[in-house]
Protein backbone atom coordinates (compact mmCIF):
# COMPACT_ATOMS: atom_id res chain seq x y z
CA UNK A 1 0.00 0.00 0.00
CA UNK A 2 0.96 3.12 -0.65
CA UNK A 3 1.04 6.25 1.75
CA UNK A 4 1.58 9.84 0.53
CA UNK A 5 2.31 13.24 2.35
CA UNK A 6 0.95 15.87 -0.18
CA UNK A 7 2.24 19.57 0.13
CA UNK A 8 -0.09 21.68 1.97
CA UNK A 9 -1.75 24.21 -0.60
CA UNK A 10 -3.90 26.82 2.12
CA UNK A 11 -2.46 29.95 2.39
CA UNK A 12 0.08 30.33 5.20
CA UNK A 13 0.15 26.88 6.29
CA UNK A 14 3.55 25.18 6.84
CA UNK A 15 2.84 22.21 8.55
CA UNK A 16 3.49 18.77 7.05
CA UNK A 17 1.56 15.71 7.95
CA UNK A 18 4.29 13.09 8.33
CA UNK A 19 8.17 14.19 8.93
CA UNK A 20 10.91 12.35 7.79
CA UNK A 21 11.52 10.68 11.50
CA UNK A 22 8.01 9.00 11.38
CA UNK A 23 8.74 7.18 7.66
CA UNK A 24 10.81 4.80 8.87
CA UNK A 25 7.92 3.15 11.15
CA UNK A 26 5.60 3.35 8.39
CA UNK A 27 8.04 1.78 6.15
CA UNK A 28 8.70 -1.37 9.04
CA UNK A 29 5.19 -1.91 8.62
CA UNK A 30 5.59 -2.82 5.09
CA UNK A 31 3.85 0.39 3.56
CA UNK A 32 5.58 2.37 0.61
CA UNK A 33 5.77 5.97 1.55
CA UNK A 34 5.55 8.67 -1.28
CA UNK A 35 6.29 12.71 -0.83
CA UNK A 36 5.04 15.48 -2.68
CA UNK A 37 7.99 17.07 -3.64
CA UNK A 38 8.38 20.62 -1.15
CA UNK A 39 5.94 18.91 1.39
CA UNK A 40 8.28 19.87 3.81
CA UNK A 41 9.47 23.07 3.40
CA UNK A 42 7.33 24.90 5.17
CA UNK A 43 8.69 23.10 8.13
CA UNK A 44 12.22 22.62 7.51
CA UNK A 45 12.03 19.27 6.45
CA UNK A 46 13.86 19.09 2.42
CA UNK A 47 13.00 16.62 0.25
CA UNK A 48 16.53 15.07 0.79
CA UNK A 49 15.11 14.07 4.32
CA UNK A 50 12.33 12.70 2.99
CA UNK A 51 14.83 10.07 0.82
CA UNK A 52 17.21 9.42 3.14
CA UNK A 53 14.22 8.15 5.63
CA UNK A 54 13.69 5.56 2.99
CA UNK A 55 10.35 7.68 1.50
CA UNK A 56 10.12 8.32 -2.67
CA UNK A 57 10.12 11.94 -3.53
CA UNK A 58 7.30 12.34 -6.62
CA UNK A 59 5.64 14.84 -8.37
CA UNK A 60 2.16 15.80 -7.28
CA UNK A 61 0.07 14.31 -10.68
CA UNK A 62 2.75 10.79 -9.63
CA UNK A 63 1.20 11.72 -5.97
CA UNK A 64 -2.37 11.33 -6.57
CA UNK A 65 -2.14 8.97 -9.32
CA UNK A 66 -0.55 6.48 -7.52
CA UNK A 67 -1.17 6.68 -3.76
CA UNK A 68 -3.47 4.66 -1.95
CA UNK A 69 -3.79 6.69 1.42
CA UNK A 70 -3.72 10.37 1.01
CA UNK A 71 -2.32 12.50 4.44
CA UNK A 72 -3.05 15.74 4.90
CA UNK A 73 -2.88 18.70 7.82
CA UNK A 74 -6.17 20.78 6.48
CA UNK A 75 -9.05 19.76 4.47
CA UNK A 76 -8.10 19.39 0.49
CA UNK A 77 -9.11 22.39 -1.65
CA UNK A 78 -11.09 21.55 -4.83
CA UNK A 79 -8.16 21.03 -6.90
CA UNK A 80 -6.80 18.30 -4.96
CA UNK A 81 -10.44 16.97 -4.50
CA UNK A 82 -10.71 16.88 -8.12
CA UNK A 83 -7.45 14.53 -7.97
CA UNK A 84 -8.45 12.05 -5.94
CA UNK A 85 -10.14 8.87 -7.32
CA UNK A 86 -12.05 6.15 -6.37
CA UNK A 87 -10.61 3.75 -3.68
CA UNK A 88 -7.87 6.15 -2.25
CA UNK A 89 -8.19 7.46 1.21
CA UNK A 90 -7.24 10.69 3.04
CA UNK A 91 -6.21 10.97 6.24
CA UNK A 92 -6.34 14.71 7.73
CA UNK A 93 -8.10 17.34 10.10
CA UNK A 94 -11.04 17.82 7.50
CA UNK A 95 -13.74 19.41 10.01
CA UNK A 96 -16.30 17.68 9.02
CA UNK A 97 -18.93 19.31 11.19
CA UNK A 98 -17.75 22.37 10.17
CA UNK A 99 -17.49 21.92 6.64
CA UNK A 100 -19.47 18.69 5.96
CA UNK A 101 -19.99 19.02 2.07
CA UNK A 102 -16.05 18.07 1.72
CA UNK A 103 -17.09 14.69 3.64
CA UNK A 104 -19.73 14.58 1.08
CA UNK A 105 -17.65 15.37 -2.17
CA UNK A 106 -15.38 12.75 -0.91
CA UNK A 107 -18.08 10.34 -0.64
CA UNK A 108 -19.84 10.43 -4.04
CA UNK A 109 -15.71 10.00 -5.38
CA UNK A 110 -15.90 6.94 -3.32
CA UNK A 111 -12.96 7.91 -1.47
CA UNK A 112 -12.78 7.06 1.81
CA UNK A 113 -12.63 10.17 4.69
CA UNK A 114 -10.69 9.74 8.13
CA UNK A 115 -10.65 12.84 10.28
CA UNK A 116 -8.43 13.31 12.94
CA UNK A 117 -10.46 15.79 14.64
CA UNK A 118 -13.35 13.23 15.38
CA UNK A 119 -11.14 10.87 17.44
CA UNK A 120 -12.98 9.93 20.72
CA UNK A 121 -10.25 11.90 22.77
CA UNK A 122 -11.22 10.13 26.67
CA UNK A 123 -9.66 6.80 25.47
CA UNK A 124 -6.38 6.54 26.71
CA UNK A 125 -5.50 4.01 23.85
CA UNK A 126 -6.05 6.76 21.58
CA UNK A 127 -4.10 9.24 23.54
CA UNK A 128 -1.03 9.37 20.92
CA UNK A 129 -3.19 10.16 18.32
CA UNK A 130 -4.91 13.04 19.48
CA UNK A 131 -4.23 15.94 17.19
CA UNK A 132 -6.54 18.31 18.55
CA UNK A 133 -4.73 18.20 21.53
CA UNK A 134 -0.79 18.19 20.29
CA UNK A 135 -1.76 21.14 17.97
CA UNK A 136 -3.56 23.06 20.93
CA UNK A 137 -0.45 22.35 22.78
CA UNK A 138 1.63 24.16 20.35
CA UNK A 139 -0.83 26.72 20.28
CA UNK A 140 -0.74 27.39 23.70
CA UNK A 141 2.84 28.27 24.22
CA UNK A 142 2.94 30.17 20.68
CA UNK A 143 0.49 32.46 21.89
CA UNK A 144 1.85 33.66 25.18
CA UNK A 145 5.12 34.35 22.82
CA UNK A 146 3.28 36.49 21.04
CA UNK A 147 1.79 38.33 24.02
CA UNK A 148 4.89 38.41 25.59
CA UNK A 149 6.39 40.51 22.23
CA UNK A 150 3.81 42.91 21.88
CA UNK A 151 3.69 43.91 25.77
CA UNK A 152 5.69 46.61 26.01
CA UNK A 153 7.31 45.62 29.86
CA UNK A 154 8.77 42.14 31.21
CA UNK A 155 6.95 39.38 31.77
CA UNK A 156 9.25 38.55 35.16
CA UNK A 157 9.65 40.65 38.29
CA UNK A 158 13.36 42.13 37.40
CA UNK A 159 15.76 43.60 39.82
CA UNK A 160 18.31 45.84 38.54
CA UNK A 161 20.44 48.70 39.22
CA UNK A 162 18.42 50.80 36.59
CA UNK A 163 15.16 49.47 39.23
CA UNK A 164 12.65 47.04 39.96
CA UNK A 165 10.18 45.78 36.91
CA UNK A 166 6.98 44.03 38.65
CA UNK A 167 6.08 40.89 36.89
CA UNK A 168 3.26 41.21 34.52
CA UNK A 169 -0.34 39.65 35.41
CA UNK A 170 -1.95 37.78 33.19
CA UNK A 171 -5.00 36.10 32.80
CA UNK A 172 -5.98 32.69 30.59
CA UNK A 173 -9.88 32.46 29.94
CA UNK A 174 -10.38 28.88 28.86
CA UNK A 175 -8.44 26.55 30.66
CA UNK A 176 -8.51 23.42 28.63
CA UNK A 177 -5.47 21.81 27.09
CA UNK A 178 -4.40 25.44 24.56
CA UNK A 179 -5.23 27.24 27.98
CA UNK A 180 -3.18 25.17 30.31
CA UNK A 181 0.29 25.24 28.25
CA UNK A 182 -0.37 29.23 27.87
CA UNK A 183 -0.20 29.00 31.78
CA UNK A 184 2.56 26.62 31.76
CA UNK A 185 4.27 29.08 29.17
CA UNK A 186 3.43 32.24 31.05
CA UNK A 187 4.48 30.85 34.36
CA UNK A 188 8.45 29.80 32.65
CA UNK A 189 8.86 33.47 31.63
CA UNK A 190 7.76 34.41 35.23
CA UNK A 191 4.55 36.12 34.74
CA UNK A 192 1.79 36.15 37.72
CA UNK A 193 -0.78 33.91 35.79
CA UNK A 194 -4.18 33.59 36.88
CA UNK A 195 -6.78 30.94 35.22
CA UNK A 196 -10.76 30.49 34.52
CA UNK A 197 -12.60 27.96 32.91
CA UNK A 198 -16.40 27.36 33.28
CA UNK A 199 -15.54 23.26 33.78
CA UNK A 200 -14.53 23.01 38.00
CA UNK A 201 -12.43 20.33 37.31
CA UNK A 202 -10.40 23.01 35.73
CA UNK A 203 -9.12 24.45 39.20
CA UNK A 204 -7.13 21.70 39.98
CA UNK A 205 -5.48 21.14 37.00
CA UNK A 206 -4.78 25.53 37.00
CA UNK A 207 -3.79 25.20 40.51
CA UNK A 208 -1.26 22.57 39.67
CA UNK A 209 0.01 24.46 37.41
CA UNK A 210 1.32 27.29 40.29
CA UNK A 211 -1.42 29.68 38.77
CA UNK A 212 -4.67 31.21 40.90
CA UNK A 213 -7.90 30.17 40.13
CA UNK A 214 -10.62 32.63 39.50
CA UNK A 215 -14.13 31.73 40.48
CA UNK A 216 -17.19 33.30 39.79
CA UNK A 217 -20.32 33.73 41.97
CA UNK A 218 -22.28 34.29 38.99
CA UNK A 219 -21.66 30.38 36.55
CA UNK A 220 -21.03 28.09 38.85
CA UNK A 221 -20.54 25.37 36.41
CA UNK A 222 -20.80 24.81 32.66
CA UNK A 223 -19.32 21.16 32.46
CA UNK A 224 -21.03 19.30 29.32
CA UNK A 225 -20.73 16.22 27.88
CA UNK A 226 -17.11 14.57 27.33
CA UNK A 227 -15.20 16.93 29.47
CA UNK A 228 -15.99 19.69 27.26
CA UNK A 229 -17.73 22.57 28.37
CA UNK A 230 -21.90 23.21 27.38
CA UNK A 231 -23.16 26.46 25.76
CA UNK A 232 -24.22 29.24 28.26
CA UNK A 233 -27.55 30.65 28.67
CA UNK A 234 -28.05 34.25 27.52
CA UNK A 235 -28.37 35.37 31.30
CA UNK A 236 -25.59 33.00 32.68
CA UNK A 237 -23.40 34.67 29.66
CA UNK A 238 -24.27 38.11 30.65
CA UNK A 239 -23.52 37.85 34.40
CA UNK A 240 -19.93 36.29 33.30
CA UNK A 241 -19.19 38.73 30.78
CA UNK A 242 -20.43 41.59 33.67
CA UNK A 243 -17.83 39.46 36.37
CA UNK A 244 -15.14 38.70 34.48
CA UNK A 245 -14.85 42.45 33.26
CA UNK A 246 -13.68 43.47 36.53
CA UNK A 247 -11.06 40.36 36.93
CA UNK A 248 -9.71 41.63 33.11
CA UNK A 249 -9.24 45.44 34.17
CA UNK A 250 -6.93 44.42 36.81
CA UNK A 251 -4.65 41.93 34.24
CA UNK A 252 -2.11 43.38 31.80
CA UNK A 253 -2.40 40.58 29.56
CA UNK A 254 -5.41 38.05 28.74
CA UNK A 255 -5.02 35.16 26.86
CA UNK A 256 -8.82 33.34 25.40
CA UNK A 257 -8.91 30.04 24.37
CA UNK A 258 -12.34 29.37 24.98
CA UNK A 259 -14.55 26.60 22.71
CA UNK A 260 -17.80 25.29 22.73
CA UNK A 261 -17.80 22.23 19.87
CA UNK A 262 -20.23 22.87 17.60
CA UNK A 263 -21.06 26.57 18.75
CA UNK A 264 -19.47 29.82 17.73
CA UNK A 265 -16.54 30.63 20.19
CA UNK A 266 -18.35 32.47 23.51
CA UNK A 267 -17.67 36.10 24.06
CA UNK A 268 -15.35 36.22 26.96
CA UNK A 269 -13.68 39.87 26.80
CA UNK A 270 -16.73 42.74 25.87
CA UNK A 271 -16.31 45.91 24.52
CA UNK A 272 -16.42 47.27 27.73
CA UNK A 273 -13.76 45.30 28.93
CA UNK A 274 -11.44 46.10 26.25
CA UNK A 275 -12.07 49.66 27.32
CA UNK A 276 -11.11 48.95 31.06
CA UNK A 277 -8.18 47.86 30.68
CA UNK A 278 -4.95 50.04 30.96
CA UNK A 279 -2.88 51.53 28.08
CA UNK A 280 -0.06 49.19 26.85
CA UNK A 281 -2.19 45.62 27.66
CA UNK A 282 -1.99 43.07 25.41
CA UNK A 283 -5.03 40.48 24.29
CA UNK A 284 -4.46 37.43 22.15
CA UNK A 285 -7.51 35.90 21.28
CA UNK A 286 -6.87 32.14 20.44
CA UNK A 287 -11.26 31.70 19.76
CA UNK A 288 -10.82 34.62 16.74
CA UNK A 289 -12.86 33.21 13.80
CA UNK A 290 -14.71 34.36 10.77
CA UNK A 291 -18.02 33.62 12.90
CA UNK A 292 -16.65 36.01 16.03
CA UNK A 293 -14.04 35.47 18.44
CA UNK A 294 -13.57 35.53 22.76
CA UNK A 295 -12.97 39.14 22.24
CA UNK A 296 -15.33 41.99 21.09
CA UNK A 297 -13.53 43.31 17.79
CA UNK A 298 -10.93 41.15 17.55
CA UNK A 299 -10.17 39.86 13.39
CA UNK A 300 -8.62 36.68 12.62
CA UNK A 301 -4.84 36.80 11.61
CA UNK A 302 -5.02 40.86 12.17
CA UNK A 303 -3.74 43.07 15.04
CA UNK A 304 -5.30 45.99 16.43
CA UNK A 305 -4.86 49.07 19.23
CA UNK A 306 -7.43 50.64 20.43
CA UNK A 307 -8.56 53.86 21.23
CA UNK A 308 -7.15 53.41 25.08
CA UNK A 309 -3.94 51.80 23.68
CA UNK A 310 -4.84 47.64 24.00
CA UNK A 311 -3.66 46.02 21.46
CA UNK A 312 -5.46 43.03 20.09
CA UNK A 313 -3.98 40.27 18.58
CA UNK A 314 -6.80 37.90 16.58
CA UNK A 315 -4.50 34.47 16.33
CA UNK A 316 -5.87 32.14 13.69
CA UNK A 317 -3.86 28.96 12.67
CA UNK A 318 -0.77 29.29 15.24
CA UNK A 319 0.00 25.74 15.13
CA UNK A 320 1.17 26.59 11.48
CA UNK A 321 3.77 29.42 12.92
CA UNK A 322 5.77 26.93 15.30
CA UNK A 323 5.88 24.47 12.20
CA UNK A 324 8.31 21.56 13.22
CA UNK A 325 7.43 21.40 16.54
CA UNK A 326 3.68 21.16 15.47
CA UNK A 327 4.40 18.64 12.41
CA UNK A 328 6.55 16.82 14.44
CA UNK A 329 3.85 16.10 16.90
CA UNK A 330 1.05 15.87 14.22
CA UNK A 331 3.39 13.52 12.15
CA UNK A 332 3.16 10.84 15.58
CA UNK A 333 -0.64 11.07 15.93
CA UNK A 334 -1.23 10.73 12.45
CA UNK A 335 1.09 7.00 12.18
CA UNK A 336 -0.20 5.88 15.16
CA UNK A 337 -3.43 6.44 14.14
CA UNK A 338 -2.72 4.93 10.82
CA UNK A 339 -1.35 2.16 11.79
CA UNK A 340 -4.21 1.72 13.82
CA UNK A 341 -5.86 1.01 10.59
CA UNK A 342 -3.68 -1.23 8.73
CA UNK A 343 -3.54 -5.00 8.73
CA UNK A 344 -1.04 -7.06 6.99
CA UNK A 345 -0.11 -4.04 4.69
CA UNK A 346 -3.53 -2.78 3.91
CA UNK A 347 -6.28 -0.86 5.34
CA UNK A 348 -9.22 -2.28 6.92
CA UNK A 349 -12.23 0.42 8.01
CA UNK A 350 -13.86 -1.24 10.77
CA UNK A 351 -16.53 1.45 12.27
CA UNK A 352 -17.65 -1.40 14.83
CA UNK A 353 -13.78 -0.12 16.34
CA UNK A 354 -14.59 2.36 18.66
CA UNK A 355 -11.75 4.99 17.37
CA UNK A 356 -12.54 4.07 13.81
CA UNK A 357 -16.17 4.98 14.59
CA UNK A 358 -15.09 8.75 15.64
CA UNK A 359 -12.57 9.10 12.79
CA UNK A 360 -13.98 7.55 9.55
CA UNK A 361 -16.52 9.90 7.84
CA UNK A 362 -16.92 8.84 4.23
CA UNK A 363 -16.54 5.27 3.09
CA UNK A 364 -17.71 3.07 0.04
CA UNK A 365 -19.41 6.04 -1.27
CA UNK A 366 -21.39 6.52 2.07
CA UNK A 367 -21.20 9.08 4.78
CA UNK A 368 -20.56 5.97 7.93
CA UNK A 369 -20.63 8.89 10.62
CA UNK A 370 -23.83 9.74 11.89
CA UNK A 371 -23.23 12.99 13.24
CA UNK A 372 -22.28 14.72 9.94
CA UNK A 373 -25.03 12.21 8.10
CA UNK A 374 -26.92 14.03 10.14
CA UNK A 375 -26.03 17.46 9.24
CA UNK A 376 -26.40 16.73 5.58
CA UNK A 377 -29.78 15.72 6.11
CA UNK A 378 -32.01 17.35 3.21
CA UNK A 379 -35.08 18.91 5.03
CA UNK A 380 -37.18 15.83 6.03
CA UNK A 381 -34.33 13.82 7.01
CA UNK A 382 -33.94 11.68 3.90
CA UNK A 383 -30.91 9.44 4.84
CA UNK A 384 -27.52 11.17 2.75
CA UNK A 385 -25.50 9.29 0.83
CA UNK A 386 -22.94 10.76 -1.01
CA UNK A 387 -23.16 8.60 -3.92
CA UNK A 388 -24.78 11.05 -7.06
CA UNK A 389 -24.76 13.72 -4.83
P1 LIG B 1 -11.90 23.28 23.93
O1 LIG B 1 -10.86 23.66 22.92
O2 LIG B 1 -13.21 22.75 23.44
O3 LIG B 1 -12.22 24.58 24.84
C1 LIG B 1 -11.20 25.26 25.54
C2 LIG B 1 -11.68 25.56 26.94
O4 LIG B 1 -12.67 26.59 26.90
C3 LIG B 1 -12.32 24.41 27.69
O5 LIG B 1 -11.57 24.15 28.85
C4 LIG B 1 -13.73 24.89 27.98
O6 LIG B 1 -14.22 24.41 29.23
C5 LIG B 1 -13.53 26.39 27.99
N1 LIG B 1 -14.77 27.18 27.84
C6 LIG B 1 -15.81 26.98 27.00
N2 LIG B 1 -16.76 27.93 27.18
C7 LIG B 1 -16.29 28.77 28.14
C8 LIG B 1 -16.81 29.94 28.75
N3 LIG B 1 -18.00 30.45 28.42
N4 LIG B 1 -16.07 30.52 29.72
C9 LIG B 1 -14.86 30.01 30.07
N5 LIG B 1 -14.32 28.91 29.52
C10 LIG B 1 -15.03 28.29 28.58
O7 LIG B 1 -11.34 22.29 25.00
P2 LIG B 1 -10.08 21.33 24.94
O8 LIG B 1 -8.86 22.06 25.26
O9 LIG B 1 -10.13 20.55 23.68
O10 LIG B 1 -10.36 20.37 26.19
C11 LIG B 1 -11.68 19.99 26.52
C12 LIG B 1 -11.67 18.91 27.55
O11 LIG B 1 -11.19 17.71 27.04
C13 LIG B 1 -10.85 19.20 28.79
O12 LIG B 1 -11.60 18.70 29.89
C14 LIG B 1 -9.64 18.37 28.61
O13 LIG B 1 -9.01 18.02 29.82
C15 LIG B 1 -10.26 17.16 27.96
N6 LIG B 1 -9.29 16.36 27.23
C16 LIG B 1 -9.08 15.11 27.68
C17 LIG B 1 -8.17 14.32 27.03
C18 LIG B 1 -7.92 12.94 27.52
O14 LIG B 1 -8.59 12.49 28.42
N7 LIG B 1 -6.99 12.26 26.95
C19 LIG B 1 -7.49 14.78 25.92
C20 LIG B 1 -7.74 16.07 25.48
C21 LIG B 1 -8.67 16.85 26.14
Amino acid sequence: MKVAVVKENSPGERRVALVPETVPRLVQAGLEVLAEQGAGDGAWFPDSAYSEAGAKVVAAEDLYATADVILTVTRPDQAQVERLRAGQAVFGMLSPLIEPGLARALAAKQVTAVSLDGLPRTLSRAQSMDALTSQANVAGYKAVLLAATAYGRFFPLLITAAGTARPAKLLVLGTGVAGLQAIGTARRLGAQVSGYDVRPASKGEVESLGATFIELTSVVSAAGEGGYARELTADERQAQQDELTGHISRHDVVITTAQVPGRRPPLLVTEDAVKGMAAGSVIVDMGASALGGNVAGSVPDETMVTENGVTIIGAQNLPSTVPTAASNAYSRNMSALLLHMVRDGALVVDTSDEIQAGVVVAHDGKIVHPAVAKLLEPEGGAHVDGAGD
